[in-house]
């Protein structure tokens, strides 16, 4: 399996205690060429999130150890996992369930059974949908151009060649300028809680990223600040 295409599927994380169901889902995801992760409560689910952010959630409304309703809500009130989309899976067909599930937070709704047709058509609406609503596909700061579809960043006519980590780093600080972060919280936000990286890693990244960015002089947007991390930005200390 190539890093590329590792890279480039989408993940979806499934939550759903019974194992049939969650298989025929998780098969049906694997053949439309998604990356599947799965939990079967919420506490597992939990865990992978820590560990890695999916591009979406299916989540079952009853689950062993809390409902999905409940872990939605969780996740549309932290800003850490807000903008994740979920779509609950639930065998309530009432409409107030239904309706109690949007006020919850989800992104869409599906009742049991449905088919895996069914399922796709709606994860391919959801996730055009948010990334609509995020508004910004394009990330521009100061000339430096991030497409988060094609993964591609250019500055005018160039294009500048970045590995995985350096893209996912240089796309954090252009979605957070002007804001100091810390060693560890850049680890956290950008390989994610769970994962032993050390912070001296970051040191290394942060080098090959300003070296990236040094053709066409955006190397000085990535500014250390001494004793606290790394900052984003246009202003000059
Ligand atoms: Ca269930």
């Amino acid at each position: 399996m190539s890093l590329a295409a590792t890279m480039s599927a989408r993940q979806i994380l499934i939550v759903e205690d019974e194992k049939p169901i969650r298989d025929m889902i998780a098969f049906a995801l694997k053949r439309a060429g998604y990356d599947v992760q799965e939990a079967g409560d919420c506490r597992a689910a939990r865990n992978m999130l820590a560990d890695r952010r999916p591009d979406l959630m299916l989540v079952d409304w009853m689950l062993p150890d809390m409902s999905g309703l409940e872990l939605t809500r969780q996740l549309k009130r932290d800003a850490a996992t807000r903008e994740l989309p979920v779509i609950l899976l639930t065998a309530r067909a009432a409409e107030a369930d239904k309706v109690a599930g949007l006020e919850g937070g989800a992104d869409d709704y599906i009742t049991k059974p449905f088919s895996p047709r069914e399922l796709l058509a709606r994860i391919q609406a959801v996730l055009r949908r948010s990334a609509g609503s995020a508004g910004e596909e394009q990330i521009d700061f100061e000339g430096l151009e991030l497409d988060k579809a094609s993964h591609r960043v250019s500055a005018g006519e160039r294009t500048i060649p970045l590995g995985p980590t350096e893209y996912r780093m240089l796309e954090f600080f252009m979605s957070h300028p002007d804001r100091v972060y810390s060693r560890e919280q850049l680890l956290d936000r950008i390989w994610g809680g769970n994962v032993y990286v050390e912070e001296r890693t970051i040191d290394v990244h942060i080098r090959r990223l300003r070296k990236a960015l040094e053709d066409t002089g955006h190397d000085r947007l990535v500014q250390t600040v001494r004793g606290a991390g790394y900052r984003f930005s246009a202003k000059a200390d």
